[in-house]
């Protein structure tokens, strides 16, 4: 397999749409990278200057050790000369063409040899559990049956690189979770070095190796799941991928320790935790709602876990083995994710886990 490694890539439409801003990103051999980032952000244009159907303004894009764009160098290299597989949006099937015309189509182009093709579309097939389909239209598959169709066109030529365009925005729910958990094996068992773009933050969190996530076509942060889910840069990857509470206020020294002061809630904090900051004065802590503990009698804390005050339960809500509950405490709104059931107006202290305590500079 190869690695993919787009190089201060900037991709200009006009003036005022500039959807991709040097980008930096470096794919390794056989990653599963997730990029992701709302919508109208730069993640299809990301994909598509990856397999030369867009030129960058400006950068550098290899797969391999073979330069496949690059402006400054005048290097152009067209699409089928890649070696890259695109999964589209909307799967763009040809809806005359039976699901084997549409898997062969890329084969054929390539003038392969007929019984070479027939070998190859049966195989890949196979591969993806549609081997009985082959002699059906798309409109007789469920959605799940088309995108593995999809799928399996972007496979047949056995590229390098598999590009994914949210390939399950198509899908409802029920089916959307079985479909990742195939394109995760799927890339699995093929080691093929994969690119998937979403809005979705929780195909990236289940399926990426790693995740970039985009902003305004600038990469804000490429990380592990892991990393960028309790680790993020700033507050627009913090509230992207989950969600957080949001606590303005700023840092005051508090005898020979420091203090967060969001007026109605102060929290003792360790120094370590504000290396991350440029300044002190105007600071936004972030929590997310399962780093709260709600208790109506005073807990023993250990755990790193700090009681910041007292609260009134407004609403909890069952959730399926666990309860979305809203507290205020003074002025400050906080939403938790908690294993037990509370009752409105139910008076309750407030702990936060300080080891997932996040600490951003207002931008
Ligand atoms: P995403 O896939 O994240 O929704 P896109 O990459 O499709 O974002 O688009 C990024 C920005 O570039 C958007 O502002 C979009 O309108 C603009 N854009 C995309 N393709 C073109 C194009 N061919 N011509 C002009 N503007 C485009
Ligand atoms: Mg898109």
């Amino acid at each position: 397999m190869v690695r993919v490694y787009l190089h201060d890539v900037t991709k200009v439409f006009s003036k005022s749409v500039i959807a991709l801003d040097h980008v930096e990103l470096e794919v390794k051999s056989g990653e599963f990278m997730v990029v992701m980032g709302p919508s109208g952000h730069g993640k299809t244009t990301l994909l598509r200057i990856t397999a030369g159907l867009e030129e960058p303004t400006d950068g550098d894009v290899w797969i391999g050790d073979k330069l496949v764009a690059s402006a400054r160098k005048g290097v152009f290299i067209p699409p089928k000369d890649r070696n890259v597989g695109m999964v589209f949006q909307n799967w763009a099937l040809y809806p005359h063409m039976k699901v084997f015309d549409n898997i062969a189509f890329p084969l054929r182009i390539k003038n392969m040899p007929r019984q070479e093709i027939e070998k190859k579309v049966k195989e890949v097939a196979e591969v993806l559990g549609i081997a009985e389909t082959l002699d059906r239209y798309p409109r007789q598959l469920s959605g799940g049956q088309q995108q593995r169709v999809a799928i399996a066109r972007a496979l047949v030529k056995e590229p390098q690189v598999l590009l994914m365009d949210e390939p399950f925005s198509n899908l409802d729910a029920r089916v959307r979770v079985m479909a990742r958990a195939f394109v995760k094996d799927i890339q699995r068992r093929l080691g093929i070095t994969t690119i998937l773009v979403t809005h979705d933050p929780a195909d990236a969190l289940t399926l990426a190796d790693r995740i970039a996530v985009l902003r305004r076509g600038v990469v804000q942060q490429i990380g592990l799941p892991s990393e960028v889910y309790d680790k993020p840069f700033n507050i627009f990857v913090a509230n992207f991928i989950g969600d957080i509470n949001l606590i303005e206020g700023f840092i005051e020294s508090n005898g020979p320790g420091v203090l967060f002061n969001g007026g109605d809630v102060k929290i003792p904090l360790s120094e370590k935790l504000l290396e991350a900051l440029d300044e002190r004065s105007s600071v936004v802590l972030g929590i997310r709602p399962e780093d709260i503990v709600l208790s109506r009698e005073e807990l023993q804390v250990g755990d790193g876990l700090v009681n910041v005050g007292r609260g009134v339960v407004e609403i909890s809500e069952f959730a399926g083995g666990k309860f979305n509950v809203m507290v205020r405490m003074s002025g400050i709104e906080l939403k938790v994710v908690s294993s037990s059931s509370f009752g409105i107006g139910d008076q309750v202290n407030v702990y936060f886990n300080m080891n997932k305590i996040k600490l951003f500079n207002k931008s």
